[in-house]
């Protein structure tokens, strides 16, 4: 997971790390390696500018050069600011309702109809809870095949209205069905499209005012970089969604939408999605990653 990331941090702080006495000049220096590191790794530029001011304000702060280990303390700055710009402590999803409510929301591919059978099979196993999954794409039968699918193979039952065209009619009815049926948690997987466009965001805010849910989830591809952020920010103006969900994190993605996300939405990212298969869920810890990125 973020390979070329880590491994530039590391060869940019290892410098550091290396000489005897350090100076401004190479602080100076390792903070424009760090600057580079994040650019590559698609991060947007105000972010990585902003990231390595502040690194450079607390170093200064703190008088780094003067301190026994400059190089650990320049270290820990950088990873204290990597978790801070990744969300500070997590956060878990609401689950106050009775049933709660999750909607998902997101593109069509950014593995939606996957997290959810994955956070249902999640909710089962580790809060004893007794999830149904619903489905709202009208669009697609296919969707709502693989999401019956899904509900199978990890024993959710699915709630699916194949004649009904109205999504909205759809998720009031599969909530209606989780009431009559002592379901404590909905999961209402929605329709995307292969870009935003009004149609789609017009569909998933009506279903967002009807239904009211106690959780709204947007899912996206960490493969998508830059994309990634913009489309949080365009999903986040209409739903002001609660938390994000960053899939694909197992392919070869350069760590960008991770890093920026949540500076530009001012969300937290909830899970990360690691696989194709259902246990391949993780909640998102900042400060774990932040160790992970940097070694
Ligand atoms: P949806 O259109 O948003 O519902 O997306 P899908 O759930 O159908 O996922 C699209 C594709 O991405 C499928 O082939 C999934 O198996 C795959 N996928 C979903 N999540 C992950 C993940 O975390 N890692 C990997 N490698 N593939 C994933």
């Amino acid at each position: 997971m973020f390979d070329n990331l880590s491994e530039k941090l590391d060869k940019a702080l290892h410098v550091l790390k290396g000489h005897g006495q350090i100076t401004e000049i190479n602080v100076a220096e390792t903070l424009k390696e760090v600057r580079r590191a994040l650019l590559d790794a698609d991060v947007n530029f105000k972010i990585a500018k902003d990231f390595t001011n502040n690194v450079k304000e607390k170093a200064l702060g703190q008088n780094v050069l003067t301190t026994l280990q400059p190089g650990q303390l320049m270290v820990k700055l950088v990873k204290d600011e990597l978790t801070e710009l990744m969300g500070g402590d997590a956060e878990g999803v609401n689950l106050s309702g009775n049933p709660s409510v999750i909607l998902m929301s997101g593109l069509q591919g950014s593995g939606k109809t996957t997290f959810s059978g994955k956070l249902a099979n999640f909710l089962k196993n580790k809060k004893t809870k007794k999830p149904l999954l619903v489905a709202c794409d009208v669009y697609r039968p296919a969707a709502v095949d693989q999401l019956h699918v899904v509900g199978e193979q990890i024993g959710v039952e699915v709630f699916s209205d194949r004649g009904n065209t109205n999504p909205v009619a759809i998720a009031q009815a599969g909530i209606a069905h989780a009431k009559a049926n002592g379901h404590h948690v909905v999961i209402v997987d929605t329709a995307g499209r292969l870009a935003v466009d009004e149609e789609m965001m017009n569909e998933i805010s009506e279903i967002h005012k009807a239904i009211k849910p106690e959780e709204t989830l947007f899912v996206v591809d960490a493969m998508t970089g830059q994309d990634a952020v913009n489309t949080a920010k365009a999903f986040n103006d209409r739903l002001d969604f609660d938390g994000v969900v960053l899939t694909k994190l197992d392919g070869d993605t350069r760590g960008g939408a991770a890093i920026s996300i949540k500076s530009v939405v001012n969300k937290p990212i909830k899970f990360i999605g690691t696989g194709e298969k259902m246990d391949a869920i993780d909640v998102f810890h900042p400060s774990r990653m932040a160790d992970r990125i940097l070694g």
